[in-house]
């Protein structure tokens, strides 16, 4: 302690001076600064000191960018329309090697885009559309083979289990395998259909289907699920944030996009493949599809912009109620930034290194963990906005992984109530 006080004013001129530039970090989530001095200075102040001088680099507003969508990976083609051979997948990932095009991650070419994060000249996005299990089984241990980043657009029934999510569905558990390795994943609607209004749409009420226009209210309501419920879905179920809409069949209108950019989604995407560029919409990004009926389209792309794991690990689930969390499972808390904890002691020697915890609408989270005491802990810094939150926590015992979830309620603090004002249901 007297070690910190001595510090703190200079922390505090460090701490002032820095203002700015940790402003232009938008994407990092930073302690509330600009509360009553004292305050400030004591959250504030370690984050300063550990946080290394960030410059808002020079972005090259020349790059360009190919966007692939690709869905079904089979060796017999059936359905050209969405699907392509593994041999031909590889082969153009292999031709984007040799050709010098760097494929970069989504969320690098959103940084990208917001003037935040360099990309070279000559970049590619690999997206898969719908979930399917080729894609967890056959796409990506070739992308790993290349070490590319890949982006998984997600329509949540079509995942197994799902309505809509028959036999050759991606599973949760593959989806989890998949973000535990550093695979994006983002909302592609909750049914898969024509966004627009005055559409007959398949509509599925506990459990029966039907067809139906659905207008005014009724509409509204249908809307809301397939761009917000999806995306709070994954948020809720993977313990992600969600930034990415990728509309089914590229159709949509003004309304939806609005809807989109009102909900916490930073882009959107279409079917209509273009090189994307510095000043290209957020709400229009055109992907490249690649299918077996049109062959050249993956050539005529790459020509745009010049010339130039297998299974799943097995996880072992532990009970949150044989862990000691806090928030507890199903409590609801008085405060929109919890503190966040959760004891692994239970399960044994925990390889420091190896905790990890994500939480919904957040992603993952530099949280702390104590060798000591086993607790893995985080403090929420800014409000979460869904009412309930979903925690991960995942970590190493002995050589095997083990994972645990729970979920809280929150309810919208009143006054400033101190994050431990757990409510007991
Ligand atoms: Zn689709």
């Amino acid at each position: 302690m007297m070690i910190r006080f001595a510090i703190l004013p200079l922390l505090l001129a460090l701490n002032l001076s820095m203002c700015k530039k940790q402003q232009a970090v938008t994407d990092k989530p930073q302690p509330a600064d600009s509360a009553s001095p004292g305050t400030a200075a004591a959250t504030a102040a370690p984050v300063a000191a550990a946080t290394p001088k960030i410059k808002k680099p020079v972005v090259d507003q020349t790059a360009q960018v190919l966007i692939f969508c690709y869905h079904r990976l089979v060796d017999k083609i059936r359905y050209p329309g969405t699907e392509i051979t593994p041999a031909a997948f590889e082969a153009q990932m292999k031709e984007l090697k040799d050709k010098g095009i760097t494929v970069i991650s989504m969320q690098d070419l959103l940084a990208w885009k917001r003037g935040e994060k360099n990309i070279p000249p000559r970049s590619a996005v690999i997206t898969f559309d719908d979930g399917w299990k080729s894609q967890y089984e056959v796409a990506w241990p070739i992308l790993k083979k290349y070490g590319y980043p890949v982006t998984m657009f997600i329509y949540t029934e079509g995942v197994r289990g799902g309505t809509l999510g028959g036999g050759e569905a991606i599973t949760w558990e593959q989806l989890a395998d998949m973000r535990d390795n550093g695979v994006d994943i983002q909302a592609h609607s909750a049914t898969h259909q024509d966004l627009r209004e005055g559409h007959n749409v398949l509509v599925i009420e506990g459990g029966k289907r039907s067809k139906k226009k659905l207008t005014g209210a009724d509409y509204e309501k249908w809307i809301q699920n397939e761009v917000v419920g999806s995306k709070e879905l994954l948020e809720q179920r993977l313990g992600i944030k969600v930034n990415c809409f990728a509309v089914p069949f590229g159709n949509y209108n003004e309304h939806v996009k609005e809807l989109a950019r009102n909900s916490g989604y930073d882009a959107m995407f279409t079917v209509y493949g273009q090189p994307i560029t510095f000043t290209s919409p957020m709400d229009a990004i055109g992907r490249y599809a690649i299918e077996a009926n049109k062959p050249k389209v993956f050539a005529d792309a790459v020509s745009m912009i010049g010339a130039s794991s297998g299974g799943g690990t097995a996880v072992a689930e532990v009970g949150a109620k044989d862990l000691t969390t806090q928030p507890a499972d199903g409590d609801t808390v008085r405060t929109a930034t919890p503190l966040i904890k959760a004891n692994l002691s239970s399960i044994g020697q925990i390889e420091p290194g190896s905790v990890q915890m994500r939480v919904s609408g957040l992603g993952l989270v530099p949280a702390n963990f104590d060798p000591k005491t086993g607790t893995v802990s985080y403090q929420v810094p800014q409000k979460l906005r869904d009412k309930t939150c979903t925690v991960i926590v995942s970590a190493k015992s002995e050589g095997k992984k083990v994972e645990t979830h729970w979920t809280f309620g929150l309810e919208e603090a009143t006054a400033a109530s101190s994050p431990a004002a757990a409510v007991k249901k």
